[in-house]
């Protein structure tokens, strides 16, 4: 059978057992298609059903977490955890809280967790967890009886050398702490290297708050350098207005761009003389406010139910979920001058969109290359933690540089390898792919 039948056969049976999970078939879709070139260059990849047990998650938890508001009613929530893949190291990959989580998100953002960590060159596997719960509109009491009791079933599966969870989408330092609290009381020891993301009086790192976002615009930063542009003086259109959004859009102002327009989930505010990151700050991550409170104290226009894509640029950054730019958008953003596009979320682009951008010469590095900077910390936390050490900003900051920029290059010169110069998609799922292969291979059939 040739590679192109024997993909398919393989991805009717994924689609068969997998039923009702869009997002996870979209991830391993994209995959795969990367993959027929390296099968038909080095079948081997192909031997002891590498590529299905790849696809297959090591593990699924799914548990109930049941909690008491404020005013002493039962809700009951669902956690979950997938230890998707430890071949390079122990399962690591953040927590969602969202009320959109269901399995298939959780197995798209594992699935996708698995190369991106092989991406950043140090030893960590891929796992992703979360829950339906929603910490909008909850107090702090509420919020901290939530995670004690996700952390009262998650605890036994976790550990420095099994399972690290951290953050995402609704679990930031706020939730990590609780989370830690009741991970330490359960197992009676002061582990840190159980968590990343934590505070820095007990054992987080400086930059883990900054890192993803930064690590988007330093390796976007290499990106415009090999076609000679620069952040410098271009105008940026950022998605979403949470931690990868936030620091994604003052590293691009530091090095001299123009951040133009910002998001939530209700409406985006155009910023055409750059945003006042300071101020976003202050809305989102102290007062726990929306976007739209801006424009009553700084210069700019909210636009309800707007569409950011609309917005004039030269670069776009999407760090709010998944599939939030479509064809449609991504035509709409070539026509406005659009030229690079980096994913600060995950899979934040549809597949049409991507394709839309390739087929239009518009440069695009895909998440699990340019937003790997947020778990490549964790894994330097990790580190400090073993070492019971603390870096400085200016040193862990750094190695965040380098990490981004070997990615960059590890990417670009595996897509010209496969004579597939400039498509940065094909570029990182092989380089992902082979390094998770080659451990596979040589640790037998598990
Ligand atoms: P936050 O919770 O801090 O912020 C999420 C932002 O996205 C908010 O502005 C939120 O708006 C918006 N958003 C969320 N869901 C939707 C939706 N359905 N439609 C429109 N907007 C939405 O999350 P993060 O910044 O941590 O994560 C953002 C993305 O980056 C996710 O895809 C995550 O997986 C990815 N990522 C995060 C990393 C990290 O280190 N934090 C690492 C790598 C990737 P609202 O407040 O209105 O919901």
């Amino acid at each position: 059978m040739n590679v192109d039948a024997q993909i398919s056969e393989y991805y009717d049976r994924l689609l068969k057992r997998n039923a009702g999970e869009p997002e996870f078939h979209q991830a391993v879709s994209e995959v795969l298609d990367s993959l027929k070139i390296v099968l038909e260059k080095d079948p081997h990849y192909a031997d002891y059903s590498l590529v299905e047990r790849l696809c297959e998650p090591e593990r699924q938890l799914i548990f109930r977490v049941p909690w008491t508001d404020d005013k002493g009613e039962v809700n009951v929530n669902r956690g979950f955890r997938v230890q998707f893949n430890s071949a390079l190291g122990p399962y690591k990959g953040g927590l969602r809280f969202h009320p959109s989580v269901n399995l298939g998100i959780i197995k798209f953002l594992g699935f996708e967790q698995i190369f991106k960590n092989s991406l950043t060159g140090l030893p960590i596997g891929g796992g992703k967890g979360g829950s339906d719960f929603d910490p909008k509109g909850r107090t702090d009491a509420e919020v901290m009886r939530f995670c004690q009791s996700f952390m009262t079933e998650l605890h036994r599966h976790i550990g420095e050398y099994r399972d690290v969870p951290a953050g995402d989408i609704g679990v930031g330092g706020r939730e990590i702490g609780y989370l830690f609290g009741q991970y330490r009381r359960l197992a009676n020891q002061h582990e840190s290297g159980v968590l990343t993301g934590k505070g820095l009086s007990w054992g987080g790192s400086l930059v883990r708050t900054e890192a993803t976002g930064y690590g988007l615009v330093y390796l976007t930063e290499e990106m415009m350098n090999t076609h000679e542009e620069s952040f410098d003086g271009a105008k940026v259109i950022v998605s979403g207005s949470g931690n990868v959004a936030i620091y994604a859009a003052e590293k691009a102002q530091q090095l001299g761009a123009t951040v133009v327009a910002m998001s939530d989930s209700a409406g985006y505010i155009s910023t055409p003389n750059g945003v006042d990151v300071e101020l976003v700050k202050q809305i989102k991550e102290v007062g726990r406010g929306r976007i739209s409170e801006y424009v009553d104290q700084a210069e700019g226009t909210y636009h309800e139910g707007g569409n950011i894509w609309e917005v004039k640029a030269d670069v776009a950054l999407p760090c709010a979920t998944q599939n939030e730019l479509n064809g449609d958008h991504a035509k709409q953003l070539a026509e406005n001058g659009v030229r690079y596009v980096a994913e600060g979320a995950n899979m934040p682009s549809t597949p049409e969109a991507v394709h839309y951008f390739q087929e239009n010469g518009i440069h695009f590095a895909p998440g699990k290359a340019a937003n790997a900077g947020g778990v490549a910390t964790s894994a330097l936390e990790m580190q400090q933690n073993a070492t019971r050490d603390s870096w400085s900003f200016e040193y862990t900051d750094q190695r965040l540089h380098q990490i981004m920029s070997n990615i960059f290059k590890n990417v670009d010169r595996t897509a010209r390898e496969y004579n597939r110069e400039g498509d940065y998609v094909a570029g990182a799922n092989i380089a992902g792919f082979k390094k998770v292969a080659d451990a596979m291979l040589a640790q037998g059939v598990i």
